[in-house]
């Protein structure tokens, strides 16, 4: 058994106490330890407030960038073994591994080349001047300031890879040194990315540091300049907006949370704009067996359309193959953890309590190919349908963490947006049309309620990818149930982890001060 250890102050470090185990999710055999108890935290934040982030201040974006695009080749390199080690303990499938490990690598690259085109800046300057008096001499600016703590990022287990590398990407690129906590239950695919970035030995002393396991004490720690980013359950995030010292300290604190992103498909659409939609909404369901935050959970369409669409898609669905990640054939590997199946039975009973009936799938037994009957997380995909999508409260707010999603009909473009809203918020709203005039009168419905607005349509059938997939040049996050947060978004990320200060003065003292003459 692998022992997880933590990366503090520049050393690997064993904790005590009995930790936790954890499972590959396809045998359930135990395959790590992962124990934090009697670490010393408090000492690693200080380490990256007195040594990290002096480091990196004192680095131009440009230099940021070149450790950034050093992480990304060592990560690169190391990406065959990243793969294997994801399919052998987080139950993805080559082809998920890849959307996590790659979109790691990925996201790395966008932000070097980010740094490299601010160039030799240390802050950021925003936009013109702004004239304060009736002369043109008296100005006032806006600079971004890296803040001087410590970026904690506490992580969800969907993403071991991508979670860990897209918000430390930001956080260096912004000067401000990081601590990340990843979920325990997949911590051995971020434990040993992390072994990765040590070796390559980019980085100045304690600027990503790493805890291998529960959070300890950690947070109590936290200080006014401290950031920190959280990607997980609603509940947790409602935890940590009452822990005391983010109360205390206006510690600035993004929350990525739940979704029940929704995929609506609009009247009369050409049948290029229909497939997509059927391959979207198969992929956005079935894609690493569901566990995406950007994952399809509730399928829109015509009142008129609903018995071609659950036709098609349960068509779609039988063809979907269950069972051991590594074999070549299977595209749904099991949930991430027993308690995860647990949980997502559990929340299919209650959208089925709420009004919802299961149309394609069985949540208590699945043929799951290459593997012992019984054995592993497997949950098949489950499409279920709402005939009274109004009247089903759970299916508009209980994620169901899985390949499953429920099916409802709308009778006007109103209503659409309306069942939308319901879900109090959320990351994604996938649109499939050929209709602009329809599509633009939804776009402001939707968008309040709507981190990101997908609009597929025939005329990018073939080159859009699949709406779950974050990039980093886009924002990400959601308004409402989903946290209310916001990362990526190329140089919007940064906003996170700066402080921005609006400097008043003489316009030719400012111009030379802030470089920009
Ligand atoms: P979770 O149980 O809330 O855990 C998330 C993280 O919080 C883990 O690292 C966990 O550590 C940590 N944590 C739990 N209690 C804590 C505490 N008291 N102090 C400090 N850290 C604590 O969520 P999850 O089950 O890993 O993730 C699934 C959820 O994440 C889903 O609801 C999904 O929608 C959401 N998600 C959202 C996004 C997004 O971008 N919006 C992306 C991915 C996932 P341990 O593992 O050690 O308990």
């Amino acid at each position: 058994m692998t022992e997880i250890q933590s990366f503090l102050e520049e050393r690997w470090q064993s904790g005590r106490g009995t930790g936790s185990t954890l499972c590959d999710p396809t045998s359930e055999r135990p395959i790590a330890t992962a124990r934090t108890e009697g670490l010393d935290l408090a000492g690693a934040l200080s380490a990256a407030r007195e040594r990290g982030g002096p480091a990196l201040r004192a680095l131009s974006f440009a230099e940021r960038g070149e450790l950034l695009r050093a992480l990304s080749a060592a990560l690169r390199d190391a990406r065959e073994e990243l793969l294997d080690l994801s399919v052998a303990s987080c139950g993805t499938t080559r082809s998920d591994a890849k959307f996590d490990v790659d979109g790691a690598i990925f996201t790395l690259a966008a932000y070097a080349e980010l740094g490299a085109g601010l160039g030799a800046r240390r802050f950021l300057v925003e936009g013109e001047g702004e004239r304060l008096t009736r002369s043109p001499r008296f100005l006032g600016y806006h600079i971004r300031v890296p803040k001087r703590g410590v970026a904690v990022h506490i992580n969800a287990f969907n993403f071991p890879a991508w979670g860990m590398a897209e918000k430390a990407a930001v956080a260096l690129l912004a000067g401000v040194p990081v601590v990340t906590k990843p979920a325990t239950s997949t911590a051995l695919l971020a434990h040993r990315l992390m072994r990765v970035v040590a070796e390559c030995g980019a980085l100045p002393e304690s600027s990503w540091q790493f805890v291998g396991g529960a959070a300890g004490d950690l947070l109590d720690h936290l200080g006014g300049q401290d950031v920190v980013a959280f990607t997980g359950s609603a509940a947790t995030a409602n935890w940590l907006r009452r822990t005391p010292s983010i109360v205390e300290h206006s510690v600035r604190l993004n929350v990525e949370a739940d979704s029940l992103n929704a995929a609506l498909l609009l009247p009369a659409v050409h049948d290029d704009t229909y497939q997509m939609f059927l391959r979207d909404v198969v992929k956005e369901m079935t894609q690493k067996s569901g566990q995406k935050c950007t994952a399809t959970r509730r399928i829109l369409v015509p009142e008129d359309d609903l018995e071609r669409v659950e036709g098609d898609l349960r068509e779609r669905l039988a063809a979907i193959k269950v069972g051991d990640p590594r074999r070549d054939d299977v595209q749904v590997g099991p949930l991430a953890t027993r308690a995860q199946l647990e949980d997502a039975r559990a929340g299919i009973g209650e959208l089925v309590e709420s009004g919802a009936r299961i149309v394609f799938g069985d949540p208590e037994r699945v043929e799951a190919l290459g593997v012992e009957p019984g054995q592993g997380c497997f949950l098949g995909p489950v499409l279920l349908r709402a005939d009274a999508p109004h009247d089903v409260p759970a299916v508009h707010a209980r994620e169901v963490f899985a390949p499953v999603a429920t099916l409802m009909g709308y009778r006007t473009a109103d209503e659409a947006a309306a069942l939308v809203a319901l879900g109090g918020g959320g990351l994604l709203c996938s649109i499939y049309s050929d209709d602009g005039s329809l599509t633009g009168e939804l776009i402001e419905s939707l968008a309040p309620f709507s981190g990101r607005l997908f609009i597929g349509g025939a005329k990018v059938a073939d080159l859009a990818p699949t709406p779950g997939t974050v990039l980093p040049s886009c924002v990400h996050g959601g308004p409402g149930r989903a946290g209310g947060g916001e990362e990526l978004g190329g140089l919007r990320g940064l906003d996170l982890y700066t402080q921005r200060t609006a400097i008043q003065g003489d316009r030719g003292v400012l111009d030379r001060l802030l470089g920009l003459r």
